[in-house]
């Protein structure tokens, strides 16, 4: 198809109409004719009077189609167009207070440029109610639904907001491979596939890389990109392909990492709030905007927390969930957790010198939700062999990463967040899949 819009005329019968979406009509087009393009959302047939409500990505108008106003091929078609076909509609606007949105359109032409089949596997107009599984299996029409595109409108708005607020703070936009030879933080987790003669996996984060772009002198990277866990439990919080927000900075320590996380996190908040004012109506949704700085707790700190309500965890081991959901009734906002037991975090993270038993770490929660993960790293190389081999791996398998540690390592600080964490805690959705176009889950490959 050539560059012009959409249609059934010849060029020479082209008239020229302007091409609006339905949000873009206005008082200033009453009386105007203008050309949409869209979905039937619904049809309303009175007899000599159809109603068709028209739906493009930007919101609904009224199509009507007096019998004795319209052109009889039109209101043949539009009597019996199916729900969800794709629409070609000229016509003039007209003010109507009873239509949604106040305005309706006259058509003098009504095509169907693709009829579609009935019944729907889905209901867009979400008359009958589905299940997460149901409208994941059919998720092109679900994301019909303005609810649903709103989601993702708002995860686009929220992406270029990292992005511009990274670029601002001299951040470098790179991209590490994917497929790879050696685990990030041991053998676990990982998605084995064949890679010609030899195995490899799929990564479970850009770690590794992003440490050696320190060695390089970028000083500064982020990447926007999938990270991949093999991990068997199905939660809604938990992917198995997830998008992963990842910071590397050199001659900052972890608090200044946290620093510069806290101030994303806000700007996200910001600019949706600016930017996205439509779609979080759509959602009936009011965002406030976090307050900066967030509250910081140590690991002990909040494993008191916990221990006073109840659940007593171990030093050194992971906080469990039920813990962490105890912890957020006394912090339902953002906070950290810092200076976890060294032996909680990955070998990477930097031990204190003068208590080498915690390290300089830090977890960004949500109330119960890990949003982030970072520390400031080990950028000395002897220390780095010591710790891989503490945690029971073999420092041969990490020799490229390794090397990059000897020949000039500044020190330096990063972390993950999990971009669709971050889009669920925002919007409050109740599972990471509602904020996922095509989830990967333990049951869940295909769409
Ligand atoms: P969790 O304890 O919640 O399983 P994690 O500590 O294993 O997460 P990290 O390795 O710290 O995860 O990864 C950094 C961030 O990436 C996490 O804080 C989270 O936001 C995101 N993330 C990690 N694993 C997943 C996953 N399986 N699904 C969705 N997001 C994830
Ligand atoms: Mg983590």
């Amino acid at each position: 198809m050539s560059g012009t819009e959409m249609g059934v005329e010849t060029e020479a019968e082209v008239e020229k109409v302007e091409r609006k979406h339905t949000a873009e009509i206005g008082e200033e087009d009453v009386g105007k004719k203008v050309k949409l393009y869209g979905w039937v959302h619904e049809v309303r047939d009175h007899g000599g009077l159809v109603f068709v409500i028209l739906r493009d990505r930007e919101g609904f108008i009224q199509v009507t189609l007096p019998k004795k106003k319209v052109d009889p091929e039109s209101f043949k078609t539009a009597k019996k167009v199916h729900r969800e076909s794709v629409v070609e509609v000229v016509g003039v606007v007209k003010a109507e207070p009873k239509a949604p949105g106040g305005y309706e359109i006259i058509p003098e032409k009504f095509v169907v440029l693709n009829e579609a089949d009935a019944p729907l596997p889905l209901d867009v107009a979400e008359k009958v109610p589905a299940e997460l599984d149901t409208r994941l299996d059919h998720r092109y029409l679900d994301l019909r639904k303005p609810k649903v595109q709103a989601i993702f409108r708002i995860r686009h708005c929220m992406l270029q907001s990292v992005r511009a607020f990274l670029c601002e703070e001299g951040f470098i936009e790179v991209n590490t491979p994917k497929i790879v030879s050696t685990a990030t933080e041991g053998g676990t987790e990982l998605f084995p596939i064949s890679y010609f003669e030899k195995e490899a996996f799929l990564n479970q984060s850009p770690q590794l890389y992003k440490q050696v772009l320190m060695a390089s002198g970028l000083e500064r990277v982020f990447e926007i990109g999938p990270i991949f866990r093999a991990e068997e439990h199905n939660t809604v919080r938990h992917l198995n392909e997830a998008v992963s927000i990842d910071i590397e900075a050199s001659f900052l320590d972890h608090k200044g990492v946290m620093d510069v996380l806290e101030r994303l996190v806000k700007r996200v908040y910001e600019d949706v709030n600016e930017k996205c004012e439509r779609y979080l109506e759509w959602l009936n949704l009011k965002l406030e905007v976090p307050e900066t700085p967030f509250e910081r707790i140590s690991y002990d700190e909040a494993l008191e927390i916990a221990n006073r309500k109840g659940e007593s965890i171990p030093w050194g081991e992971d906080i469990s969930t039920p813990a962490l959901k105890l912890i957020a009734e006394e912090m339902p906002e953002h906070y950290f957790i810092m200076d976890w037991p060294t032996k909680s975090k990955p070998f990477y993270a930097m031990p204190y010198e003068d208590r080498p038993e915690i390290c300089k770490s830090f977890d960004l929660m949500k109330g119960a939700l890990e949003l982030a993960s970072g520390a400031q790293r080990i950028h000395l190389h002897d220390l780095l062999v010591k710790r891989i081999e503490e945690c029971g791996m073999n420092p041969e398998s990490f020799g490229f990463y390794l090397e990059a540690f000897r020949y000039g390592m500044p020190p330096h600080a990063g972390w993950g967040l999990g971009a669709d964490r971050l889009l669920m805690s925002m919007l409050g959705l109740k599972n990471i899949r509602e904020g996922v176009l095509f989830p990967r889950d333990r049951n869940r490959l295909v769409p």
